[in-house]
């Protein structure tokens, strides 16, 4: 095929390790923006309703930047946005499961943090081969074996550097290029994009003491032979399956190890890759139009109240005018204007091809998890609901309104900005998020775009888990025993609500015939 192989990957980290910074800094190098400055500034806003009316103003801005494309080293690069802070939600668990691979962003003076192992973990679940950026080496950090070590332990990922740093904070002087033996000088004050480079194979050379003091050089030598001592070689094979992720070292706010890390990438990160459904496995070569809807976006323009989907493509060519079906409901499905994500802009596209994100126009057809095909039914793997860490309970405070309010959850979670479960039993109405800002935001909406009103009630419960069994017998059991902890999500499958992890984890012991499951696919 004619298309350039793409590389379509997330940026997973916590808040404040540097994605913002690196998002435009790959942009620079990747030659998609000409100055920094440009991404859309996240600071500010910290999760209120008012940030989030914010938002929505500035919705225009933040679509153009969910997925930012450019050319680099002779393949496209999809950069797909995850939100990060006060906004964390299930988007960017959803997110995670649309792209090839992820680029983890650790800040070295804080190593390992909470955020980052949540999304860790959702890529070791679906096996997303990971690169690492230790970012920030110009102020006094960690020790970097011990980050390295927090990385192994904690997220339980092998790891191998492709670079190591020489001296930190006030004394960092750069980093040594393990697999060129070379090394890149560090200069806070430079202004060039690009740093100085030294041959680095003897380190006694007299160009290397003229830049690096002698303590530094005892240590950097007794660093690689640690390393090489310590830690495998990069092998392809097991970093595309996950298992091992190649680590570099730099300082995104100073353009330093940028271009490495996008190096890396162009030369490491796998292209469009194969996807998992449940009739069959999908690869990106086969001649037909496949692809799954992953986010949902309201409101974009607020003239039109337009949702716009994204979907992405796992197999054949998508072209503007085709005759598509859409499998869950039979109906066909042709847009003469999707859209395509060019960094700071949206583009019409003619076509996209298997690892692109493309925008889809929609009036309510959409729900997330959907697919696209060319008459084919296909039910995409891999998109499932995750288990919510809040939960409140929902009431309607206009009786008058009650169908504008189901209406309003109905959609609200088909587009996926909560998880709505209605008790077994009692029939009350909860909705489960992963970040607090989605209540805000569901009932903001639910008064602005429904013309309903609600009110939320805290509730004794902090998990959900799918529950299911084969044994008919045990299930009649547990079910007996826990009815009132049971609730139907939007699919009618059954929930049990647990108050803590302590309680589930009893609750699991005293019915081992009862699957539970953390993801709505589990
Ligand atoms: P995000 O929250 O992960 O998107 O992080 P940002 O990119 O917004 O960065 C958080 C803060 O760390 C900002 O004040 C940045 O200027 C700063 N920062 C980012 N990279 C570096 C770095 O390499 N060195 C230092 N010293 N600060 C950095």
């Amino acid at each position: 095929m004619s298309h350039l192989p793409r590389l379509t990957f997330a940026i997973i980290s916590h808040p404040d390790a540097g994605k913002t910074t690196i998002t435009e800094k790959l942009l620079l190098f990747g030659g998609a923006i000409q100055a920094a400055g440009l991404v859309k500034a996240k600071h500010g806003g910290r999760g209120t309703v008012s940030d989030f009316m914010q938002m929505e103003k500035e919705r225009g801005v933040s679509i153009s930047t969910s997925v930012m494309g450019f050319d680099f080293a002779g393949r496209k690069v999809n950069l797909l946005d995850t939100p990060g802070h006060a906004d964390f939600s299930e988007d960017t668990y959803r997110t995670l499961t649309a792209v090839d691979s992820a680029l983890m962003v650790i800040d070295s003076v804080k190593g390992v943090e909470e955020r980052t192992r949540k999304l860790c973990e959702i890529c070791r679940m679906r096996r997303t081969p990971i690169i690492t950026f230790l970012n920030k080496l110009d102020r006094e950090g960690k020790d970097p074996f011990e980050v390295l070590d927090e990385v192994e332990r904690e997220l339980n990922l092998q790891v191998t550097p492709l670079s190591w740093p020489i001296g930190q904070g006030q004394a960092f002087k750069g980093v040594y290029n393990l697999l060129e033996d070379n090394i890149l000088l560090f200069d806070a004050h430079a202004t060039d994009l690009e740093a100085k480079m030294i041959d680095g194979k003897d380190l006694d050379s007299a160009e290397v003491k003229g830049h690096i003091a002698e303590h530094l050089l005892t240590k950097l030598k007794e660093d690689l032979a640690m390393i090489r001592g310590v830690y495998p070689t990069l092998n392809q094979a097991d970093y595309l399956k996950g298992t091992i992720s190649p680590v570099l070292f730099g300082s995104a706010l100073n353009n330093f190890g940028v271009r490495e890390l996008l190096n890396a990438l162009a030369k490491y990160a796998p292209s469009a890759g194969a996807f998992a459904t449940e009739q069959r496995l999908i690869q990106p070569d086969e001649p037909t139009l496949s692809g799954f809807i992953f986010k949902i976006h309201a409101n974009l323009d607020p003239k039109h109240r337009d949702r716009i989907a994204f979907m992405r493509i796992c197999s054949g060519v998508f072209e503007k005018n085709k005759l598509y079906t859409h499998p869950r409901t039979g109906k066909t499905y042709r847009t003469a204007t999707p859209l395509a994500f060019m960094a700071q802009s949206r583009e019409a596209t003619d076509k996209a091809y298997p690892g692109d994100i493309i925008g889809l126009h929609d009036t309510g057809l959409f729900r997330i998890g959907d697919a696209i095909t060319e008459g084919e039914r296909l039910d995409f793997k891999g998109i499932p609901a995750f288990s919510p860490q809040l939960f409140r309970r929902i009431l309607n405070k206009d009786p008058l309104k009650s169908k504008q309010f189901n209406r309003a959850l109905t959609e609200l979670s088909e587009e996926g900005v909560i998880q709505v479960f209605t008790t077994y039993y009692s029939k009350e109405r909860l909705i489960g998020a992963v970040g607090v800002l989605q209540f805000d935001v569901t009932q903001f909406r639910l008064t602005s775009e429904y013309g309903a009103s609600c009110s939320f009630e805290g509730v004794d419960f902090n998990i959900a888990c799918w529950v299911s069994s084969p044994n008919k017998e045990a299930w009649d059991r547990f079910f007996g025993f826990y009815e009132n902890k049971i609730a139907l999500d939007s699919k009618e499958r059954f929930v049990f609500l647990a108050t803590n992890r302590w309680t589930l984890e009893r609750t699991m012991e005293d019915h081992p015939q009862i699957h539970f499951a953390f993801t709505s696919e589990g």
